[in-house]
């Protein structure tokens, strides 16, 4: 489990986001060693998502949250790239509907949580409700503050129902993100991907530093562990959430269903 300890955050503790590495690669360079590494990383994560599916038994959340240009699209692009699309679904977050803001804030996370057997992916997910909600003040403080307690419980009941919840920060310096943002205003394939609300959300940096630290502390627990992952350099940051997600599977014992129909034999009519 050498990366998910690495960046794993340890319940009850308080982290500083300043004093967290971004560039930080564990001595690993972006060299033709590592790509194959990925790449043999990329592979397990298939072979292990046909053998969650066989067994049918368990679900696996992955959750990925981050500032803009922090890279969960391009995560989920390379991770996920290997693996069977149908064992696979991707739901992203964004502002909710009138329908789902008649509705408490959990009730469109848990219709899109995956059935056993499948992973699925939040690009951005139920933390966005104490943190642009908490940032931009869109519902009073003792609203946003039970929060905590009840998305503590939400990922509960999800665990005890055989889901493996793994939560990534991908988390980038404000400088990086100016290079990002710089990037998508020069190359002309990347100017769509550049909002005016980008560089708004920009101006609160420091309030999204402290909600997000909050979250940390509160809701990282044992059945549903935050990750922070250096994302700076993306190759580093796809090793780094590829490793987790196959540590994790590798450490759940999948086992493959006696057949339905023992014992098998060949069929030996013409
Ligand atoms: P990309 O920009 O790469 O397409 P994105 O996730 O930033 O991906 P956008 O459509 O730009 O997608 O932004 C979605 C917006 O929806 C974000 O600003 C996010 O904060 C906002 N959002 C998501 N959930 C909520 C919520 N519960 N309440 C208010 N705003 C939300
Ligand atoms: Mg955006």
């Amino acid at each position: 489990m050498k990366f998910a300890k690495q960046f794993i955050v340890e319940p009850d503790t308080k982290v500083k986001l300043a004093d967290l590495d971004s560039e930080q690669t564990l001595g690993y360079k972006n060299d033709a060693k590592t790509q194959a590494k990925l790449d043999k990383s990329i592979q397990r994560l298939d072979a292990l998502q046909y053998l969650l599916f066989a067994e049918s038994k368990r679900a696996l959340l992955v959750i990925l949250q981050a500032m803009d240009a922090g890279g969960k699209d391009g995560t989920i692009r390379h991770v996920m790239s290997g693996v069977n699309p149908q064992g696979c679904k991707v739901t992203s977050f964004k502002e909710p509907s009138a329908k789902e803001l008649a509705h408490d804030f959990l009730w469109r996370s848990h219709l899109a949580t995956p059935e056993k057997g499948m992973i699925g992916i939040f690009n951005r997910s139920h933390y966005e409700d104490v943190l642009v909600v908490r940032v931009h003040k869109l519902v009073p403080k003792q609203i946003w503050k039970e929060r905590y307690a009840q998305i503590n419980a939400f990922e509960r009941l999800l665990a005890d129902n055989n889901t493996k919840i793994l939560k990534f920060y991908l988390h980038i310096s404000k400088k990086e993100q100016k290079r990002r943002f710089d990037e998508r205003v020069d190359d002309p394939t990347k100017n769509w991907k550049l909002s005016a609300a980008d560089f708004a959300e920009r101006q609160f940096w420091s309030e999204y530093m402290e909600a997000y630290e909050d979250v940390f502390s509160r809701c990282t627990t044992a059945h549903a562990p935050w990750f922070i992952i250096p994302s700076d350099h993306k190759w580093f940051r796809n090793l780094a959430v590829s490793s987790i997600i196959v540590e994790t599977l590798e450490s759940m014992d999948m086992q493959f269903p006696r057949p339905a129909i023992g014992p098998l034999k060949r069929d030996s009519s013409s």
